[in-house]
């Protein structure tokens, strides 16, 4: 059993606020989804645990087994099982996709690295995705489709076995096929390996194939609701409005009014 724990993190960059005494905690078999608006800190949020020294952490914790992690570097993160698959995949030109997966995964099981164990199933997971045969020897994401981008985090996160998955707008730029591949496999992983997961998503239709035991709902850097599976359905039909502090709905209106009277001209 792992767990991660998020203690009262606040994250700023520049003088911008981003996160906000920030509380969660994660734990092996556990899926958390947090939706939100666009721009609250979501994407920071998980960088952050993954260690991106972009932004800076001015108050609390994050810890793994209830050993801060705060002084790893990102790949020493990655080495005891944080995997964080990205809301835009960065593309590397020169570096294909299998040596980019094996130099990932020999050093991370240095002394038990096997080629052909390696090759075995990077073909094997390549399948359950519906990956072609060259994808592998391709450049790292360079003329990948949307969807293809977002299978490869998958691919990575297959190879990489680790406890705690965190991702990012997975679902975005998947065609109906490709949600579902991706999704079904997120959930294959997870009832293999026991992993904890946090997704972030703005739709149900992700949710629809991995469902989560708490849907957490973030606004202006923190949590401010949790619920089941039920709150999504409420976010739907309703938006974040009445999570909103006051001085926000009212911008929201004034544009809302700004763009219908536009319409009308
Ligand atoms: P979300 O994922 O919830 O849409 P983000 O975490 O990407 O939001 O961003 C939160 C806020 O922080 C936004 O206002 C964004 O512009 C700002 N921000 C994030 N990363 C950076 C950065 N590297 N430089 C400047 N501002 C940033
Ligand atoms: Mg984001």
């Amino acid at each position: 059993m792992h767990n991660l724990k998020i203690n009262n993190l606040s994250v700023s960059i520049g003088d911008k606020k981003i996160l906000d005494n920030f509380n969660l905690e994660i734990k092996s078999g556990e899926v958390h989804t947090i939706m939100g608006p666009n721009g609250i800190g979501k994407s920071t949020l998980l960088k952050v645990i993954m260690g991106d020294d972009t932004y800076t952490i001015t108050n609390g914790d994050i810890l793994f087994d209830d050993e801060s992690i705060l002084d790893k570097t990102v790949d020493e993160r990655a080495n005891i099982g944080i995997f964080l698959g990205l809301q835009t995949p960065i593309e590397i030109e020169g570096v294909s996709n299998a040596d980019f997966l094996r130099t990932a995964c020999s050093t991370k099981n240095k002394n038990n690295f096997k080629l052909m164990h390696f090759i075995k199933e990077l073909e094997s997971n390549s399948d359950k995705l519906k990956l072609n045969k060259d994808f592998i020897h391709r450049d790292l994401n360079i003329g990948f489709s949307g969807g293809e981008k977002k299978k490869n985090e998958i691919l990575q996160m297959y190879m990489l076995k680790p406890c705690i998955v965190l991702l990012d707008e997975i679902d975005s730029g998947l065609d109906v096929d490709s949600l579902k591949i991706v999704g079904d496999n997120v959930t294959e992983y997870k009832k293999d390996s026991n992993c904890g997961i946090l997704l972030i998503t703005h739709y149900q239709r992700l949710l629809d194939y991995i469902k989560p035991d708490f849907v957490h709902i973030m606004v202006d850097g923190k949590i401010v609701k949790t619920g089941d599976y039920k709150l999504v359905k409420y976010i739907e039909d309703n938006g974040y409005n009445e999570y909103m502090d006051s001085s926000k709905k009212t911008e929201k209106l004034g544009t809302c009014i700004v763009r219908e009277s536009l319409k009308n001209e």
